[in-house]
């Protein structure tokens, strides 16, 4: 009976065993996870969990039970230390030894960290497990003074939480604007502008260079009074298993369309993929929940020898204060050379798009719903459109 082996008990994991299950395979499913929990989802770690709306329970990818019931193998607290792939096997921190048919890799990735003086105070803290946002949301019921380090979508979504809780908040960020990498600086400017509404500062060109008690002390030498630091700036691949066996790495560990990497037994999902993209001609590693979520599936599918390309539009979502948005596509500086509108810009209910040539190469609605699959089409076509019409909210988005 043939073994597959999941390296990281992930969302990403945690699908693709699903997705083995559902597809009628029935020989051995291994699911190892360094963290002591089952695979759980992040994005409501700094939203309703942070915020305590939601409770532990509402987080995890499947009931308890669900593992036995489906004869999947899920050891907790177990790390995946190498991998021989001479003789088709993962050695574990426990020193236990799984032979794989297939394997694949969902280890996901981990928060970059700063290193500079009072960086490993207990005070300067960082937001990826369940754990972390337990501790932010202990830290934030005090109304501590914050600084957030980096205004990307962990620094933007924890500073809205802190906000919610009554903390005053500053926020570093190197670049020139808010989300500037994931948006441009032209939507950049609409998130800046929807925290500084909420009392937030934003000290753009600057980043963190000290921490002392009650203090940040900034790359420009300001001191900016702090209780705690919450560093947001990015997250980087764990790839470094797969680089040690020999797979092809960069950014992540490399796959073809199918999500295989440079082994052919071998596959790798989610934030740790940095896999082809036949829509959009390129490689590209994703950090996003629908990446994580569709993304494990496919590699299932591949791991049973059935067809198929994964090549979605990029997708994900963000929720700070009344404001809700979807995002299809990646509009990072310099994929694009024009931004239009239709809706109500003043009042945050409005699409945006970014264009290239004439198509629209992202589009993200705020405040605006059940229009991001039409807005995903309208990418996916690729073809020219009509730009009076992309902004008249009459016209159908099929039909621009
Ligand atoms: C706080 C937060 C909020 C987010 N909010 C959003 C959002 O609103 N919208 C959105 O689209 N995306 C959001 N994201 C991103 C999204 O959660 C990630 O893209 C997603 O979690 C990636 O899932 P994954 O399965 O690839 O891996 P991960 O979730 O990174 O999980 C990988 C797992 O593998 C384990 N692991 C690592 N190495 C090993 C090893 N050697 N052996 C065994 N186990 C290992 C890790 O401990 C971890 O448990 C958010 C992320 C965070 C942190």
């Amino acid at each position: 009976m043939p073994t597959f082996v999941i390296a990281g008990a992930s969302l990403a994991g945690a699908k693709a065993a699903e997705t083995l299950r559902d597809e009628g395979f029935d020989g051995q499913i291994v699911l190892l996870g360094a963290e002591h929990e089952r695979p759980y989802e992040r994005p409501p770690l700094s939203k309703g969990y942070l915020l305590g709306n939601d409770e532990l329970d509402s987080v995890y990818v499947h009931p308890a039970d669900w593992y036995a019931e489906h004869d999947v193998d899920l050891r907790m607290g177990v790390t995946v230390t190498a991998i021989d792939r001479a003789v088709s096997a993962v050695i574990a921190s426990d020193d236990s030894i799984f032979h794989y048919d297939k394997l694949l890799l969902t280890t996901g990735a981990s928060p970059r960290r700063l290193s500079f003086p009072g960086s490993d105070r207990d005070e300067v803290l960082y937001l990826r497990t369940t754990g972390d946002s337990g501790r932010l949301r202990a830290a934030f019921q005090a109304g501590p003074r914050v600084v957030v380090a980096g205004a990307g979508w962990i620094g933007l979504e924890t500073t809205a939480a802190a906000r919610s809780y009554g903390c005053p908040v500053t926020v570093l960020e190197p670049q020139p604007g808010a989300l500037h990498e994931q948006l441009g600086p032209e939507l950049g400017a609409v998130f800046a502008g929807l925290h500084r509404s909420h009392g937030v500062e934003f000290r753009f060109g600057e980043r963190a260079a000290e921490f002392r008690p009650g203090l940040v002390i900034t790359s420009l030498g300001a001191e900016v009074p702090a209780d705690i630091l919450v560093v947001g700036i990015g997250a980087a691949p764990n790839d470094a298993l797969a680089a040690a066996a020999g797979l092809e790495t960069g950014n992540g560990v490399l796959t073809d369309a199918a999500l295989r990497t440079t082994d052919e037994n071998i596959f790798a999902a989610g934030d740790v993929a940095n896999s082809f993209h036949p829509l959009l001609g390129r490689r590209v590693r994703v950090e996003h929940w629908a990446n994580a979520l569709n993304g494990g599936p496919a590699a299932a599918r591949s791991m049973l020898g059935l067809p198929g390309e994964y090549d979605p539009v990029p997708y994900f979502y963000s929720d700070q204060y009344d404001l809700g948005m979807e995002c299809a596509g990646l509009p990072s500086p310099g994929t694009y050379d024009q931004v239009a509108y239709r809706g109500d810009r003043a009042a945050l209910e409005f699409i945006a798009f970014w264009l290239s040539r004439g198509t629209v190469v992202a589009g993200m609605n705020v405040n605006v719903w059940d229009v991001n699959d039409d807005i995903q089409s309208v990418i996916r076509s690729g073809r020219e459109v009509d730009l009076s019409r992309l902004t008249d909210p009459d016209v159908p988005l099929l039909e621009v």
